[in-house]
């Protein structure tokens, strides 16, 4: 094999005409093409119409828009005729239902997946414009929290890519996450105003508007809603299409979003009360339903407004659904043979009652027939265990919004509880158990129940998740319906976050093993003998340097902040969370510095230790852990003894976009959560493709990361689930506080205000959660053997062959990890659904 001594700019796209020709673009088909020889034309004329500007006035903003525009001009046509296949073959359709699409950017995504990547860099070149910096242009659409949010995100690219017919329904927040600011170290929300200027890539279908019924008239006030009963009232759910690119081109698949307006009738029944003004109000009502995202990660608020927001995207989707389905001259029997539903956590689980409603009411079947449709179509993905995240609704909310919903529930309930005493006979403890009402002074309908019960398959995203999940969450209904439980691993896209975001890397791959690795990621295994070649080991490293050193330029670009880029970047980058335990992090931060400041002739590699995420805006700890980070690293940086060995920048505004550019840049993986909590994590994937290594505990999809490189190419350490489950109710972490010196030392420094020495009392509350009897995130019983894996880290990074053969091997064994992988598990076992090819 043979490699060059620096990795070319950009890799040859996959596909048998993947090498930027200009055939390959026959298979756009339909006509002549642009981007071909005229290429300028459009996106002139895009800047002239679109924005009457003279050529030489476009600022970068509508230059992004024309070029933009002109992508969007060259897969209009191929984004229609994906459509008319599925319309005309009439194939299992797949429905992926969340209420977050975490998307980031999609100008270069699209460009790469139509394999537009030469063509798009010549027109610029002849023209002189500058790519990245209209790159730059394009907002985040940061229409999710985390993960959750971002998995559905690479899941619908998978389906594209592998032309699975495949439409994702969600809402389109005028408001996503919000931009995180930070100010003397502290966390600033400010609103999101991703749609300030017009976005590119959305069409509104008005035409194709559904109306949403509902049992009452509603005022919102801060994100609650009052309820006037007895009065039926209207909702309006527009369509906002996005094209979702499927690699190679294509399948080009929808992403639909959903946007909250008052129907019109409705206006007109106000005027003719006379009540103009109430009827313009009643329209900015309508659109609080989809006004903003609500902010918390894994941790629910139980405001009402979010209940509406849930059956909006639902009863929205499902008569979307209904109606294609009957369109293409299907009957109600194929409903299951037609239609395959995936419910993202328990965000849409209404879909049980509203299926049932509309098989009930509209459709007029039978009970036993309609819940038969229901269950066949539907499943659930179960994306947490943590108790507080276990979604429950008010009774009351129920009756007054959604009568006819909840009569349905009960009578689900009725019968399901009838089965659970048939084969239980007497044991009403159980029966209390798996009710879908919680009993108590308000009833609640528990969400996860009427999911597992309403659908053929419930799956965690990890095998260790999917089996807890099964003993110990939910074990009654495991045994009632163990055929109904399984597991899909997740996965992330390694078009989005290989091929694009580290080119380098990626053309040296492709020089390995050819084109074929970005559709088929297992290909990549075929690296793994490269370890052992010195000359690859050399060329390996280049590349990761080249994006650290990009890294560097872009982030003191948008921050100002310098990195050394010869020091170790040491990332945990992921929402601030007790149970992701970022203060176990801090900690061992403090160790270091300890040991510096005791033993100044030490000499350790140089660290930068990388945090980024944001703390849902009511979680007070989160948000005072971002402050004690912010804190050590002021302090670190003023301190002699640590400068220019150790360093821990915060970097603002997690997002998809700042993810691209550090995770290639970063060495080390930091994927640290007490073992149990963490279902899955997908950022310790994206990690291990670009070559980072792991430092991690035993939990989620780093269990099997670990069993796919080998446990002796990563550093695991820590207790393992069972440990951790076992020593709840005695562990008493003032034991270690009381037997290990380097961690009382680095508690009682950050107790004294060493770090904040202007408000002392700052971080008590910190020590105090550390300290109390039985803390449940286990932080001081992981320290010490935390602080050990760290110190093989740091051993290894001096011997650089050794490292760079285990993070070649962490990349060459990542192709598990490919949501592909994911969607065809999905797609098989799940679904029922196949490839639907447009010719
Ligand atoms: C991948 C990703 C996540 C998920 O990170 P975890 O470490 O798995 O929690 C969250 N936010 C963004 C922006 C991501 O890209």
């Amino acid at each position: 094999m043979s490699t060059r001594a620096t990795p070319s700019a950009t890799p040859r796209a996959d596909g048998p005409e993947g090498d930027g020709s200009g055939d390959l673009l026959a298979r756009y088909g339909c006509g002549p093409v642009p981007f071909t020889g005229h290429d300028d034309a459009l996106y002139e004329r895009r800047l002239i119409f679109d924005h009457v500007v003279d050529l030489t006035e476009a600022g970068p903003r509508e230059r992004f828009e024309a070029v933009a525009a002109a992508i969007r001009d060259v897969l209009a046509q191929r984004w229609v005729r994906t459509q008319q296949e599925h319309e005309r073959a009439n194939p299992k359709q797949v429905y992926y239902l969340s209420m977050e699409f975490l998307i980031g950017r999609s100008l270069a995504n699209n460009v790469m997946n139509l394999l537009l990547s030469p063509l798009v860099d010549d027109a610029a070149r002849r023209r002189g414009l500058d790519l990245a910096e209209l790159i730059e242009q394009e907002p985040d659409a940061g229409l999710g929290n985390g993960g959750l949010g971002r998995l559905a995100a690479c899941f619908v690219e998978s389906m594209a890519t592998m032309a699975l017919p495949a439409i994702g329904y969600g809402l389109r927040y005028d408001f996503g996450i919000f931009r995180q600011e930070l100010r003397d170290g502290c966390q600033v929300e400010q609103p999101d105003r991703w749609l300030a200027r017009p976005d590119p890539w959305e069409v509104a279908r008005p035409n194709e508007a559904v109306t949403v019924p509902l049992g009452c008239r509603f005022e919102a006030h801060g994100g609650e809603i009052a309820v006037h009963r007895g009065q039926a009232s209207h909702l309006l759910g527009v369509p906002y299409d996005r094209p979702v690119v499927g690699h190679g081109g294509r399948t080009i698949n929808t992403l639909r979003l959903w946007k909250a307006e008052t129907p019109d009738v409705f206006d007109f029944g106000e005027f003719s009360g006379g009540d103009y003004f109430g009827a313009v109000s009643d329209r900015v009502l309508a659109e609080t339903v989809s006004r903003v995202l609500y902010p918390d990660d894994s941790t629910p608020r139980g405001r009402s407004l979010r209940f509406l927001q849930e059956y909006f995207l639902v009863a929205c989707s499902l008569d979307d659904i209904v109606a294609r389905f009957l369109r293409r001259g299907n009957d109600w029997p194929a409903l299951a043979d037609k239609v395959a539903v995936q419910l993202n956590d328990t965000h849409p689980a209404l879909a049980v009652a509203e299926l049932m409603r509309i098989l009930l009411d509209r459709a007029g079947l039978n009970w036993d027939r309609a819940w038969e449709l229901t269950i066949g179509t539907l499943a659930y993905t179960n994306h947490t265990l943590l108790p507080e995240a276990l979604e429950t609704w008010p009774v009351d909310l129920f009756e007054a919004l959604l009568p006819r919903h909840l009569e349905i529930v009960y009578e689900i309930n009725r019968r399901f509880l009838d089965d659970v005493r048939a084969a239980h006979p007497g044991d009403e403890a159980k029966v209390g158990r798996m009710s879908l009402i919680e009993e108590g002074p308000t009833r609640k309908v528990r969400m996860a129940h009427l999911a597992i019960v309403g659908t053929h398959s419930t799956n965690g995203v990890a095998a260790i998740h999917s089996e807890l999940l099964r003993t110990r969450t939910v074990p009654d209904f495991a045994a009632m319906f163990p055929g109904r439980f399984g597991n899909k691993t997740n996965g992330v896209t390694p078009r989005r976050w290989l091929l694009l975001a580290n080119p380098g890397l990626a053309a040296l791959l492709t020089e390995a093993v050819g084109v074929g690795w970005a559709a088929d990621l297992g290909k990549l295994a075929a690296v793994t003998p490269l370890a052992e070649d010195a000359g690859f080991r050399e060329h390996f490293l280049a590349a990761r340097r080249a994006a650290k050193l990009r890294f560097v330029d872009w982030i003191r670009d948008r921050d100002g902040i310098a990195l050394d880029p010869d020091s170790i970047f040491d990332a945990q980058v992921k929402r601030i969370h007790e149970y992701k335990r970022q203060l176990l992090n801090v900690l061992h931060v403090v160790v270091c510095y300890n040991r510096l400041r005791d033993d100044p002739g030490l000499d350790p590699p140089p660290r930068t230790f990388l945090f980024a995420g944001k703390a849902a805006p009511a979680y007070h700890l989160a948000k005072l852990i971002i402050r004690l980070i912010n804190d050590v690293g002021a302090t670190l940086d003023r301190d002699q003894a640590a400068r220019g060995r150790l360093r821990v920048a915060f970097l603002p505004d997690y997002s998809v976009t700042l993810a691209e550019r550090l995770i290639p840049a970063s060495d080390v993986s930091e994927q640290i959560s007490t073992a149990g909590f963490e279902a899955s994590g997908t950022s310790n994937m994206k990690f291990m493709m670009n070559g980072a290594l792991t430092v991690g505990t035993r939990d989620g999809a780093t269990i099997e990361i670990a069993e796919e490189v080998g446990e002796e190419n990563l550093f695991l350490f820590g207790l393992t689930a069972d440990q951790v489950a076992g020593s709840r109710g005695w562990y008493e972490p003032r034991w270690h506080y009381e037997h290990e010196p380097e961690a009382r030392r680095a508690l009682d420094l950050i107790a004294s205000g060493h770090f904040n020495p202007g408000e002392p009392g700052r971080y008590a509350p910190i020590r105090e959660a550390l300290l109390t009897h039985g803390e449940p995130y286990m932080h001081l019983a992981d320290l010490t053997s935390y602080a050990e894996a760290q110190r093989c880290v740091s051993d290894l990074y001096a011997d650089r062959a050794g490292w760079a053969r285990k993070a070649i091997i962490n990349v060459a064994r990542s192709g598990k990890f490919s949501s592909d992988r994911t969607i065809a598990e999905y797609a098989g076992s799940i679904w029922g659904a196949t490839p639907c090819p447009v010719a």
